[in-house]
C-alpha cells in the first residue's frame, strides 16, 4: 500500500494574471516516490511546478501538502515546511564556490550534514572549492540539486534537470532523484524532456498537453505503450490512462 500522498493537486487551475494555462490538474506524490511530469513545450509543466512551490498562487482547485491546504502560502514559508524547488536554469551564483552555495543554503532547521549530502552527490566532493561558473553543465546541475537538498526537503521539485545537457550526462544525473527518494524518504516531482530516461527512473508519470492531463500511469506501463505516449504528446485527443 502506498503512503498517504505528501502532495495532492486536486482540480488545480494555474496560470498568470487570473488566466489559467493549466486546468483541472490531479496529481499525487507520496513520500519516497519519484514522479515525472512530462509533456511538450508550453504544456504547463513549469507553471505547475512554480505553483506547487508557492511562486504563483493557484487560480482554482486545491494544493495539499502533508494533508494541509497550502494554496496561496508563499514560497519562503513552503520552503520552511519542506518544499524545495530546483528551478529550470539552475539559478546559481557563478562567482561563488560549491562550498559557499551549500553553506548559504543552510537554514536554521534540520539541515543535511555535509557528509550525508556528499554521499548522495559524491561527484560534488572534488568540486567543493571551485566556483559555479567554471563547473561543467552536469556539475552545475548537481550543485543546484545539492543546494535544494541541504534543507532536507520532504518534497523535491526539479524542473528540467537536463536543460542543455547531453543525454549521457542526463543518464548519470537522473538516478540521483531515486537516491533522494530512497535515502531521504522525500517525494520527488520532476519535469523532464528525455521521456525514455525519465520513465527509467520514475515510479509514475503524468503527461500534460495544452494545460490538461492527457495520460498518467505507472512508468513501467507507459514504457510499454510508446503509442499512447506519442499520441499524448501529439495531442490527438485525450489518451486513456494507462492501466
Ligand atoms: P517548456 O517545456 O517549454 O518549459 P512548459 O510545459 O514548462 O514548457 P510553461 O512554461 O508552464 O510550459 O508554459 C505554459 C504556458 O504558459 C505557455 O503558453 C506559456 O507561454 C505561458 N506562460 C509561461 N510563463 C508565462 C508568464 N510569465 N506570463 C504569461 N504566460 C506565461
Amino acid at each position: 500500500m502506498p503512503d498517504a500522498p505528501l502532495l495532492e493537486l486536486d482540480g488545480l487551475d494555474a496560470g498568470y494574471a487570473g488566466t489559467p494555462v493549466v486546468r483541472d490538474l490531479h496529481v499525487t506524490v507520496s513520500p519516497g516516490e519519484v514522479v515525472a511530469l512530462l509533456g511538450p513545450n508550453g504544456a504547463g509543466k513549469t507553471t505547475t511546478m512554480t505553483t506547487v512551490a508557492g511562486l504563483l498562487d493557484p487560480i482554482g482547485g486545491t494544493v495539499r501538502f502533508g494533508g494541509e491546504d497550502v494554496g496561496g502560502v508563499p514560497a519562503h514559508l513552503l520552503a520552511r515546511r519542506g518544499i524545495a524547488l530546483v528551478p529550470e536554469g539552475r539559478a546559481l551564483f557563478f562567482g561563488l564556490t560549491v562550498r559557499e552555495h551549500l553553506t548559504l543554503a543552510k537554514g536554521k532547521g534540520r539541515a543535511l550534514a555535509r557528509d550525508e549530502l556528499l554521499e548522495l552527490l559524491p561527484e560534488l566532493q572534488k568540486c567543493l572549492d571551485r566556483k559555479a561558473g567554471v563547473l561543467s553543465g552536469g556539475e552545475q546541475q548537481m550543485l543546484a540539486v545539492g543546494r535544494a537538498l541541504v534543507s532536507r526537503p520532504r518534497l523535491l521539485l526539479v524542473d528540467e534537470m537536463s536543460l542543455g545537457l547531453a543525454p549521457v550526462i542526463v543518464e548519470r544525473l537522473l538516478p540521483i532523484l531515486r537516491r533522494v527518494a530512497t535515502d531521504l524518504g522525500a517525494g520527488v516531482l520532476f519535469v523532464e524532456q528525455h521521456v525514455a530516461l525519465a520513465l527509467e527512473v520514475a515510479d509514475r508519470a503524468y503527461v500534460l498537453n495544452h494545460g490538461r492531463l492527457v495520460l498518467d500511469g505507472p512508468a513501467s506501463d507507459l514504457r510499454d505503450r510508446p503509442d499512447l505516449l506519442r499520441s499524448s504528446y501529439l495531442g490527438d485527443g485525450a489518451a486513456p490512462a494507462a492501466a
